[in-house]
């Protein structure tokens, strides 16, 4: 037995007993609970497997509470949220599991430094991870006889609500159904949201081993399994740290809004000051064009660009009183949007000047990074010579060669490549720190992520040697960055095919039709028209992406969105800011879609960061990814 299953079994022993009707397994069993069906456990266990595979223990504390909303009060019987309050326990060796409090100040008297502390007649569900062997009989069988999914190596989940009474002795009960929809939407939530925490650095003591988080408060969607429907089928979960923070009912709109950003700027003026941007700027308010050494930014958030004080007062007062927060909360994530490991300058004021300083101005595939071959179509740039001169001439062994991985056989066996971001992309393909490939490579490798690390059906697929179908939607630049996508075949190392479709306005007539095998593993066919329009005559999708997508600029996207809708498959966006994700996600809410893939960063953004004209917030082309149906 590991150790820290050893420690586990015995600190349990010292805190609850052991026997008949103590300690783990205390004779407690789902099947025992009036309402539930084989169903619901089976769901039960898949959901808390899902949340052991995100390993939150690695991170969180007993000392870290988070708060948990499940839908709107009225939906629990009694009109209260069931066990709002959670605390993650283990991961120093310890247990592994989570309590779940009726309240913050039950899991305060509880949380002891080193284990929990029993308070007279004070109830908590627990959730904690057990070996089968170890398990009551009850349970045993239960596993056995529905064919339950285990979390880990041999670990499943036991569910029960623990209670000192006053003789200091221990009553356990089984959790009621309600209870175990509560604890459900809570595991499927919190999987999805607490990898966004972020350490808050400067208000841990530096004695202190915990790491402290940032306030944070985000809402996804929770697909609630089938059995459990009650004529709607996902319901919105908040999850806050510390908790308590989200508690009032919403009135307005459902998008999740961190409490750090809706705090409202107290200053009723806020001063300007000088702004680091060169290049030509544009003033926010009046669209003046200025110089950007002339220009000025808000003194507070820094993000908004003026010409001078006038505009920055007026429009201090009409919108930006409300959102300088927001802005500023958004500029305080620069530094880890910064990709640091590359060695070319990533910072562009004007794309051409970019180029230009890299050699790469109107070369190749670099032709479409910036807008002087926009008289071309796309899809049509002219392209003669290797694959050298489509990267634009840059030394051999500073682009991906069109050959296969080497080495990449595991026990004899292909499959495809797992890529957990840039720094093991360029090891594994031998290419210098100092090749700006990354910039158009973000497109086939964010399609590759999406389809291998994050849509669950395509992974298995591919992982099957089967063909997975992507709908790629508005494609531009990357019609003419084919050879960028054949590394998708390379990645797929033998193993399973992939099938691209790019439907868009922007593909030029005469390609619109057209399929071409770019290595053996990948076909990409082109179709020109509106998507909503070309899909029924397409081949069902498995996984739909659409890069930098700009969802609310674009009024054409309604009917994509309704049809994305309908077909009930995984999509995955990206956009290029913080901003533009959230509008992104009020657009989605807006077409009726929940967002089942938070906004996160997406570790195959270019590294390249844009400066909008009249914007200093962080933007780099793939900058976030989010997803919904998935
Ligand atoms: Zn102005
Ligand atoms: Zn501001
Ligand atoms: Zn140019």
């Amino acid at each position: 037995m590991e150790v820290h299953l050893k420690d586990l079994f015995t600190r349990f022993q010292l805190q609850f007993g052991s026997g008949p009707g103590l300690g783990p397994g205390s004779g407690t069993c789902l099947l025992k609970v009036e309402g539930i069906t084989p169903g619901f456990i089976k769901s039960l266990f898949k959901a808390s497997a899902a949340l052991y595979r995100t390993d939150p223990w690695k991170r969180l504390r007993p000392g870290h509470l988070f708060g948990i909303r499940v839908g709107k009060n009225s939906d629990w019987i009694g009109k209260k949220q069931p066990f709002p309050c959670v605390q993650f326990i283990g991961g120093d060796g310890g247990d592994l599991g989570f309590n779940m409090f009726r309240t913050v100040t039950d899991a305060q008297k509880m949380t002891g430094s080193r284990e929990t502390i029993r308070v007279p007649n004070v109830e908590v569900l627990r959730v904690t991870y057990e070996m089968e062997s170890v398990m009551f009989p009850s349970n045993k069988r239960m596993v056995k006889s529905l064919l339950l999914e285990a979390s880990g190596n041999d670990l499943f989940p036991s569910i029960d609500v623990a209670r000192c009474n006053s003789s200091d002795g221990l009553e356990f009960r089984n959790a009621t159904v309600e209870e175990l929809r509560f604890v459900y939407a809570f595991m499927k939530a919190v999987a999805m949201v607490h990898p966004l925490l972020q350490e808050d650095k400067e208000a841990t003591p530096k004695w202190s081993r915990l790491i402290g988080f940032e306030p944070f408060i985000e809402t996804v969607d929770v697909q609630w399994p089938p059995e459990m429907t009650k004529g709607w089928d996902q319901v919105a979960v908040t999850v806050s740290h510390p908790p308590g923070q989200a508690y009032e009912e919403k009135t307005s709109s459902t998008s999740s809004t961190p409490t750090k950003y809706a705090e409202p700027p107290r200053e009723e003026f806020v001063d300007v000051k000088l702004n680091m941007g060169a290049g030509m700027r544009q003033c926010t308010m009046c669209e003046k064009e200025i110089n950007g050494e002339q220009s000025l930014c808000c003194g507070r958030c820094r993000a908004v660009v003026y010409c001078g004080p006038i505009c920055q007062k007026q429009h201090w007062k009409e919108t930006h009183k409300s959102t300088c927060g927001l802005y500023k909360a958004m500029m305080e994530r620069e530094e880890e949007l910064t990709l640091e490991i590359f060695m070319f300058p990533c910072i562009v004021d004007s794309p051409c000047r970019w180029l230009e300083s890299m050699g790469l101005h109107q070369k190749g595939m670099w032709k479409r990074l910036c807008n002087c071959y926009s008289h071309c179509s796309f899809g049509l740039l002219p392209s003669k010579g290797g694959l050298s001169d489509s990267w634009g001439c840059l030394d051999d062994g500073e682009f991906p060669p069109d050959l296969p991985f080497s080495k990449r056989v595991r026990d004899g066996v292909s499959s495809p490549i797992i890529l957990s971001g840039w720094s093991e992309y360029y090891n594994l393909r031998y290419l210098p720190l100092t090749s700006p490939v990354a910039a158009i490579l973000s497109y086939p490798l964010t399609v590759y992520y999406v389809t291998m690390a994050l849509s669950i059906s395509s992974k298995n697929l591919l992982l099957s040697g089967r063909e997975v179908i992507v709908h790629y939607l508005g494609p531009e630049g990357e019609l003419d960055w084919m050879i960028a996508f054949t590394e998708i075949g390379h990645l797929l190392n033998g193993l399973g095919n992939m099938q691209i479709i790019m439907v868009g306005p922007e593909v030029p007539t005469n390609l619109s039709g057209s399929v071409s095998g770019i290595g053996s593993r990948v076909r990409v066919n082109l179709i020109r028209g509106i998507y909503q329009e070309e899909a029924t005559y397409l081949p069902s999708p498995h996984v739909i992406v659409a890069l930098n997508c700009r969802l609310e600029s674009y009024a054409s996207w309604g009917g994509a969105l309704d049809l994305i809708n309908s077909m009930n498959v995984p999509a995955f966006f990206t956009d290029q800011s913080e901003i533009s994700c959230a509008n992104a996600k009020q657009v989605l809410r807006g077409a009726g879609l929940h967002i089942t893939h938070p906004v996160t960063p997406n570790p195959f953004r270019s590294p390249v960061r844009n400066q909008g004209p009249t914007s200093n917030l962080p933007s780099y082309s793939n900058a976030f990814l989010l997803g919904v149906n998935t």
